[in-house]
């Protein structure tokens, strides 16, 4: 893209905008950075030191909408008063991965779904490794795309991608798209629409070719009522924990199968990733690796070794006999059904926080099947309570993550589990899951 004697202006400067500005200085764009809100320190410092002109608390609308070219974080809705300004006038507007795909020579696998992003996404990465490939992690997870474009040498990238960043990508194209699923999520930036946020999951098919690669969850209904509405240019490599597919991979109760290039198969009690959903990021991440033609020795190892990423199913401590399990990651109702399926012993479930228009009904039969005592954490609680009174004998509400680990350990008896698997964001206790699991496993450890 020519860059000459143009104008670019970054809206958001955290890891993705500061990326994108770095890489729009290399290519010869005029760069101004531009934050409403309080620019982190490391971030500042890194604008400093290259000499970039920015602001914070404001937003220079003349300045912005004279730009050729803007860059917006992804955590900016479209709502916001300059966001339509600068569409009403017909400006340009694009996420840091689009920008980034305009320099970009490497091949990428990138990786989108309401649940499964992160673990399939940081999988995949491992076995690409693993195998010796000159790859980078990028998007949600890791370091940005852009700033990686601009100052590394990657042959492949394995690329994280929320609905928000593929809502202002256009011209990227994936060589192989994964989808992991879709559930209703985040459907306040949708206008409570579902349909506007499956056709945001379906952007990350858009620009396949023939020669691309299509990787998606099979028994996903909504996936599949979408693509029989769509002509899809990609080879498809399904996955299914039902169906013997023919090409992609499935898996039962005891083996994984991926036809892909000859067939591999792995016991499913090898795989270092435990419960359904994540044989299914397995099943990805190893069609993935099988579509690259890594060796099947490396794809079985990495499967077997790989280090789940903090607060996903995280296991945190057993004391006197009782399991404490993280899975604050678990912001919606679908990664939480998975959590409570997963569990085979009694368990104390710790739920609640910023509801994002849940239903619960769909975990009441695994609540009744799995859950001993509920653990209500959060600020506002009154739908838990009403949905769960009746289901469960025991429901209390705590303030703080300490005080959800005291009960936890009150309620528990050995060889039982005290889960938190939330179902909602964070916000109302804590700054982000992070610090909720965090919170959660120091009150765990100082019991
Ligand atoms: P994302 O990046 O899409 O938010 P993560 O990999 O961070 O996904 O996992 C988020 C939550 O969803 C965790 O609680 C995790 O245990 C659960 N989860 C992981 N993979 C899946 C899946 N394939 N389907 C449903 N839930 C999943």
């Amino acid at each position: 893209m020519n860059a000459e004697n143009r104008h670019i202006a970054i809206l958001g400067a955290g890891e993705s905008g500061v990326g994108a500005a770095i890489l729009a200085k290399k290519q010869g764009w005029n760069v101004f950075v531009s934050d409403f809100g309080k620019i982190k320190e490391e971030f500042k410092l890194q604008l400093d030191e290259r000499g970039f002109e920015w602001e914070e608390g404001q937003h220079d609308e003349e300045r912005i909408l004279k730009a050729d070219l803007v860059i917006k974080s992804p955590g900016i809705p479209d709502k916001a008063p300059l966001i339509k300004k600068l569409r009403e006038q017909g400006t340009k507007l694009v996420s840091e991965i689009e920008f980034a795909g305009y320099y970009l020579k490497a091949k990428t696998i990138c990786i989108t779904g309401s649940n499964g992003k992160t673990t399939t996404t940081m999988l995949t990465h491992h076995i690409l490794k693993k195998a010796g490939i000159n790859v980078g992690l990028a998007g949600n997870v890791g370091s940005s795309l852009a700033k990686q474009v601009a100052e590394e040498n990657f042959d492949w990238y394995v690329i994280e991608l929320s609905s928000f960043q593929l809502d202002d990508m256009f011209d990227f194209r994936a060589d192989i798209a994964i989808l992991t699923n879709i559930t209703p999520d985040h459907l306040d930036r949708y206008n409570y629409e579902m349909q506007n946020y499956v056709n945001s999951k379906f952007r990350i098919l858009q620009n396949q070719t023939e020669n691309d690669w299509f990787i998606y969850n099979f028994d996903d209904p909504i996936i599949k009522a979408e693509m029989e509405k769509k002509s899809i240019l990609a080879k498809k490599a399904p996955f299914s924990l039902t169906t013997e597919v023919e090409i992609g991979g499935y898996a039962n109760k005891q083996q994984l199968t991926i036809n892909i290039n000859d067939q591999f198969t792995m016991s499913i009690h090898d795989l270092a990733l435990k419960g359904k959903h994540n044989t299914q990021n397995s099943l990805a991440s190893g069609i993935a690796s099988r579509i690259l033609e890594i060796r099947k020795d490396v794809v079985r190892e990495s499967l077997e070794d790989f280090v789940n990423v903090e607060h996903r199913l995280e296991f945190v401590a057993k004391i006197h006999g009782i399991e404490f399990i993280n899975d604050s990651k678990a912001t919606n109702v679908n990664s939480t059904w998975f959590a409570l399926e997963s569990m085979e012993k009694p368990t104390i479930w710790i739920v609640g926080g910023v509801d994002k228009g849940n239903d619960y009904m769909e975990l009441i039969d695994l609540v009744k099947e799995k859950v001993k005592a509920i653990i209500c954490l959060g600020t506002d609680n009154a739908k838990l309570l009403e949905t769960f009174a009746g289901v469960v004998d025991t429901i209390v509400e705590a303030g703080s993550a300490m005080e959800a680990v005291a009960y936890g350990y009150r309620l528990a008896s050995s060889d039982e589990v005290v889960l938190l698997s939330p179902a909602c964001a964070s916000f109302d206790l804590f700054d982000n899951y992070e610090d909720r699991g965090n919170k959660f496993k120091e009150a765990v450890r100082s019991l």
